[in-house]
C-alpha cells in the first residue's frame, strides 16, 4: 500500500498524533487548520498529505530527525518525510492578509480571529525569509471593512512581491472588477470560493456574500486567465446528496472553472458535523476527475495554491 491508495481513508480521519523525535509543526492562519493545533505534511516522496495534529487520533506519525517519519494506519506503515513548509504549506509562501473577517460562514474559524492586518513591509520580509525553498507566492486574506479595502491591500502586497518573479495566486472575496484588476497586475491563477454545492446551502452556512458575485467573478476569470487558471473551493460534507456535488462540479467544469473539492474539517460552529467518508471522497473525486478530462482540464499545470498543494485534497491528475 502506498500513500496516494490511503489517502482517502486518511482524509476521512484528518489527523495524526506525533510520536517520536520533534518536526515541525505548522500552524495556520487559513485554511482547514486554522487557529487549531497546528498540522504536518506527511509525503512519501510522491504524495503529499496534510493531517491536523490530534493526540488521540488512530494515525500515527513516527518522527526520527532530520524529516524523516513513518505514518502509521492500523496494519500499514508507510515510510517517508516531514515535509518543511516555506509559510503555510510545502513549497510556497502561502500568506493570509488580513486575519479577521467580517462575514460568518459557519465552516470557517478566520472571523475569530484577532484581525491582525499584516503590512505590505512584513509580508515582503517573510517571503525573503523563505526565498530559496519556495516556488511561488498564494495570497489569501479575510475581508476586513469591505471587500474593495481588502483587495486594495493584496494589490499593494502584489506590487511589492512582484520583484521576486515567481508565479502569484490571489484567493479573496472578489468586488466588481477584482478579476481584471488581478489580471492587469500579472497576477497567474484566482481562486474565487463558491464553498458549498448549492445555493440553499450557501445562504444557511454563508450569511452575508452574494454568490451570484462569486459566480460571475469566476465566469470573467476564466474569459481573462483562461482554462487552467481558475479555481473554485467546494466543500465536501455539508449536507448536500452526490448528485447536488456533481451538478456543481459539472457546471464549474463545464465554464473552464477546476473545482478543489475539499473534505470538511468541522470547525467554526460545524464541530458536531462529521468528515465525509473515504468512498464519499474517492467517488466525488473521480466523478471530477471525468469532467476534467471532458472539458480539457489539467490540474498537474497548477502553479500555485490549493492545487498546486494538494495536501488537504484528493487531487485528480496528481492523486488518481
Ligand atoms: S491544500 Fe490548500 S489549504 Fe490545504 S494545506 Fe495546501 S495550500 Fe493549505
Amino acid at each position: 500500500m502506498n500513500l496516494r491508495l490511503l489517502k482517502p481513508k486518511l482524509l476521512e480521519t484528518g489527523t495524526a498524533r506525533l510520536t517520536g523525535d520533534l518536526c515541525e509543526i505548522e500552524q495556520s492562519h487559513a485554511g482547514p487548520g486554522a487557529g487549531g493545533a497546528g498540522s504536518v505534511f506527511f509525503s512519501d516522496g510522491e504524495t503529499r498529505i496534510r493531517l491536523s495534529v490530534d493526540e488521540e487520533s488512530p494515525v500515527e506519525i513516527r518522527c526520527f530527525g532530520n524529516d524523516l517519519a513513518e505514518l502509521k494506519s492500523g496494519d500499514i506503515c508507510i515510510s517517508g518525510f516531514i515535509e518543511p513548509v516555506g509559510w503555510h504549506c510545502p513549497k510556497q509562501a502561502y500568506i493570509t492578509i488580513s486575519e479577521g473577517c467580517i462575514f460568518g460562514c459557519r465552516f470557517c474559524n478566520v472571523p475569530k480571529q484577532k484581525g491582525r492586518i499584516k503590512s505590505p513591509d512584513l509580508i515582503e520580509r517573510m517571503v525573503d525569509a523563505v526565498a530559496d525553498r519556495i516556488e511561488c507566492i498564494s495570497l489569501t486574506s479575510g475581508v476586513m471593512g469591505s471587500p474593495k479595502e481588502d483587495e486594495k491591500r493584496v494589490i499593494e502586497v502584489i506590487k511589492r512581491l512582484q520583484r521576486f518573479e515567481i508565479p502569484i495566486g490571489v484567493s479573496i472575496y472578489p468586488a466588481e472588477g477584482t478579476p481584471e484588476r488581478l489580471f492587469e497586475l500579472g497576477v497567474s491563477e484566482v481562486k474565487f470560493n463558491l464553498e458549498t454545492a448549492t445555493e440553499n446551502l450557501f445562504k444557511e452556512i454563508c450569511p452575508g456574500p452574494e454568490r451570484e458575485e462569486i459566480w460571475e467573478a469566476l465566469n470573467r476569470s476564466v474569459e481573462l486567465f483562461g482554462k487552467n487558471r481558475v479555481f473554485s473551493n467546494v466543500i465536501l460534507g455539508l449536507g448536500e446528496t452526490d448528485e447536488e456535488m456533481k451538478s456543481c462540479i459539472r457546471e464549474l467544469c463545464r465554464m473552464g472553472i477546476i473545482p478543489v473539492i475539499r473534505p470538511l474539517t468541522p470547525s467554526g460552529s460545524l464541530l458536531d458535523y462529521k468528515r465525509p467518508s473515504a468512498e464519499r471522497i474517492l467517488k466525488i473525486s473521480e466523478f471530477l476527475k471525468e469532467e476534467l478530462v471532458k472539458n480539457g482540464l489539467d490540474n498537474s499545470r497548477a502553479l500555485t495554491m490549493c492545487t498546486k498543494c494538494t495536501g488537504c485534497d484528493l487531487v485528480p491528475g496528481r492523486d488518481l
